[in-house]
């Protein structure tokens, strides 16, 4: 077949057609109007498996794999005629060891010089690798894709004409607003201008101009992309954009969402921040290495060192020397992480070698890889000075404490003490380390307890204060009164301690009572007074009015010239002038000791017993009286008036003796209950015990007859009286039958 050929080739188009034909990769069949081969290549013996001679005795459709497909295309190609065309398509053929491979067939017609098809040259590519490549690629396409889709972060890809070719879920997830735009084909700045409309990018500014300028910058970041920059994309949600240009000039974006991150390091910075703002050191020392790693401003500016210069130290450094030895010790805890806080107080070191005490809080704060410490330090030369004043103030009020003369407590309100002071404690025989944990309530007889701990219980937030007197028994059984100030101190409403001063009031409070001892017996004596002017009034009347009537017989008489009854009446009237006489003096008497302020001592009743009978001598011998004493008491009184009660009483019992047997006096004593009895008895005439109260009274006499028994009837209420302004009595015992007997009783003590 001649070909027509450029007139400048060298060699026949006939060998040139031959040379492509042996030396196409492809498989090239011949096949003539008859549909027989009539010509093989070389690559077509090779990809079929069959030599060039069995070849030629094949048709061509003995080659397809599959027989309805050779069918069809025997049909399309046969018979050859001007209009049955070319042929290009994929088929499957069968080699001579059976085995089928994909191919592209290519099928061109053979004209003749007329024009008219002659025969088909057929050309076979093999598709096997090809469609195993494609396939390949098929399958690392998925795989891609579904990894782009399991990685969490944000993956998509532009084109050269910035059109989106793909993205992944997470890319989508993190511009939620943006992502309905985010369709293969649409272009970066759309997809953007996008998201600007719907809100996707809070940091892009208000206004439309705002926003412009921001796409702008945007734009030109993703045109140009260099470092990754941080982009927020809601509130508290932040991504870090990463952008790459391939050589191929597609786009290619990584966002990694790094909220969490950007919390962390904005707080971290927030704390640097802070720190370096706090007025106390801070370190950070890296314990790997034992250096500083970073200081605040207030740590180089008290040490003066700038912070490359720090960075260079270890804290031994900046330590006094001398506290460097304990510094080590103290910190081992935390350096061996037994502990994580501890608070050292130690001397640091300027960079001129001057110092300054510092409290120090050391934290141990690990970060994942290395082991640091975080120290605040306090400059504490103030501070220590003020303690050292606190503490000589301390000092000064705890020995004004210990040598004040009151009692001083302190403890909590269930009366748990925390402090005693010296002097309470000596109080109750014990030291105040034996006080203090102890309870004072127990140190409170018993029966004061319940009203002690309701007196407590009263104390309020509105009235946190009050006094109370308290009788006290000191440990050696002397008691004292105290005058307790108790203040109930209050935390949040609640009762936290209770702070109580006592005062030894004994001296004062036993004036007062004497005071009021006094007033009462002054009223008292008052009252009596009153009473015995009337009585004293009336008695002495009488006489005087007899005196005065006889006087007047006298005078009657003496006109009428009679003088028989003169006698008779000028005794009476000596005699009543007499009685009146008596009468004055005795009540002078009664005046005298009825009246007087009374000066109490502790004595012997005998001894007062005694001193009455020996004043009596006179009328002891006349009337041949005994006494016998059997007493065996203690009185607290005043001992010249009691001597005085038992002189009358004697005398008494002398006078009123029987007339057949000598006067016999016996006087006994008992005591009880905080009294002291005193009895006298006689074995005289006796007293009607209907006159057991009336014989007490003033000028009260029952023997009006003053040659039998001369008397005034003043001496039993003197006895009363006196027996009375000793807070006692005097009564006569009514059932007493021999003769008199007398009654006394004194309180006993200092009542
Ligand atoms: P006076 O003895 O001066 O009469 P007193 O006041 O001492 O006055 O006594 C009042 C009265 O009580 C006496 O008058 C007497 O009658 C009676 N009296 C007092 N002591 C005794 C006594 N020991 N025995 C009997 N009668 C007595």
């Amino acid at each position: 077949m001649p070909l027509a050929h450029p007139a400048h080739l060298m060699f026949s188009s006939d060998s040139l057609l031959k040379a492509l034909y042996e030396s196409l990769p492809h498989a090239v069949l011949v096949v003539d109007a008859d549909r027989n081969i009539v010509a093989a290549n070389a690559a077509a013996q090779t990809l079929f498996g069959y030599a060039e001679r069995e070849l030629t005795a094949m048709r061509p459709g003995q080659l397809h794999a599959e027989e309805a497909e050779s069918r069809d295309i025997g049909e399309t190609l046969f018979p050859l005629g001007t209009d049955s065309g070319t042929l290009h398509r994929q088929v499957e053929f069968r080699c001579k060891d059976g085995s089928v491979f994909p191919a592209e067939l290519t099928v061109s017609h053979i004209h003749a010089e007329s024009g008219a098809p002659v025969g088909l040259v057929v050309m076979i590519r093999d598709l096997t690798e090809v469609l195993a490549a494609q396939a390949e690629q098929l399958g690392i396409e998925r795989i891609l894709k579904t990894a782009l889709e399991t990685i969490s972060e944000g993956f998509a890809v532009y084109d050269p004409d910035d059109r989106l070719v793909l993205c992944n879920n997470a890319y989508k997830e993190i511009y939620a607003i943006s992502a309905p735009a985010m369709q293969t084909g649409r272009t970066f700045e759309s997809i953007i201008r996008y998201g600007l409309e719907y809100g996707q990018y809070p940091e892009a500014g208000e206004t439309k101009e705002e926003r412009e300028q921001w796409l702008q910058m945007r734009l030109s970041n993703h045109t140009v992309p260099s470092t990754p920059m941080v982009q927020k994309v809601a509130a508290e949600r932040w991504v870090q954009v990463d952008e790459r240009v391939t050589e191929d000039n597609y786009r290619v974006g990584l966002r990694t969402d790094i909220s969490t991150l950007w919390r962390v390091k904005s707080e971290a910075e927030r704390l640097g921040t802070m720190l370096e703002g706090v007025a106390q050191e801070v370190y950070l020392v890296n314990l790997k290495d034992g250096r500083i790693l970073s200081a605040n401003r207030s740590a180089l500016e008290n040490l003066q060192y700038t912070l490359e210069e720090i960075r260079e130290l270890t804290p031994r450094d900046i330590n006094a020397d001398h506290s460097v030895f304990d510094l080590a010790e103290k910190i081992a805890p935390i350096i061996a992480g037994s502990a994580k806080v501890l608070t050292i107080d130690t001397e640091h070191m300027r960079k001129d070698g001057t110092t300054y005490a510092c409290r120090v809080r050391v934290e141990r704060l690990d970060t994942e890889s290395e082991p640091v410490v975080m120290a605040f330090a306090e400059d504490i030369t103030e501070r220590l000075a003020i303690e050292r004043s606190l503490e000589r103030k301390q000092h000064e009020f705890e020995t004004l404490v210990a040598n004040l003369p009151d009692f001083i407590t302190r403890s909590r309100p269930d009366t748990t003490l925390t402090y005693v002071n010296d002097h309470y404690a000596r109080f109750t025989g014990l030291n105040v380390d034996e006080m203090v944990g102890r309870r004072f309530i127990d140190f409170t007889p018993e029966p004061l307890r319940a009203g002690l701990m309701d007196h407590f219980a009263s104390l309020t937030l509105e009235a946190p204060i009050k006094t109370m007197e308290q009788e006290m028994v000191r440990f050696d059984g002397v008691r004292r009164w105290y005058l307790w100030s108790n203040l109930m101190v209050f935390d949040d409403g609640a009762p936290v301690e209770l702070v109580s001063v006592g005062r030894d009031i004994t001296e004062s409070r036993e004036a007062r009572e004497r005071i009021a001892a006094q007033s009462r017996e002054l009223s008292m004596r008052n009252d009596a007074l009153e009473q015995f002017g009337g009585v004293v009034s009336h008695d002495l009347k009488a006489p005087l009015r007899q005196i005065q009537l006889f006087a007047d017989m006298i005078a009657e008489d003496v006109a009428a010239g009679k003088t028989d009854d003169l006698e008779m009446y000028s005794t009476h009237v000596s005699e009543r002038a007499r009685l009146l006489q008596r009468m004055i003096t005795s009540l002078f008497e009664y005046s005298q000791l009825a009246y007087q302020a009374i000066t109490r001592k502790h004595f012997e009743v005998t001894s007062a017993i005694t001193a009455a009978w020996d004043n009596l001598s006179v009328n002891v011998v006349e009337s041949g009286g005994r006494l016998k004493d059997e007493t065996n008491a203690i009185a607290y009184a005043d001992f010249d008036l009691m001597t005085q009660l038992l002189q009358n009483l004697f005398a008494n019992s002398l006078k009123y003796r029987q007339d057949a047997r000598a006067p016999e006096i016996r006087v006994t004593s008992q005591y009880a209950d905080g009294i002291v009895s005193i009895i006298i008895e006689d074995n005289g005439i006796g007293i009607d015990p209907v006159y057991a109260e009336s014989i007490f009274g003033v000028f009260q006499r029952l023997h009006r007859d003053e040659r039998t028994y001369a008397g005034s009837g003043i001496g039993l209420s003197l006895c009363r009286r006196i027996a009375e302004s000793h807070g006692g009595s005097i009564v006569l015992d009514r059932e007493f039958r021999d003769g008199a007997r007398f009654v006394v009783q004194l309180p006993f003590g200092r009542a």
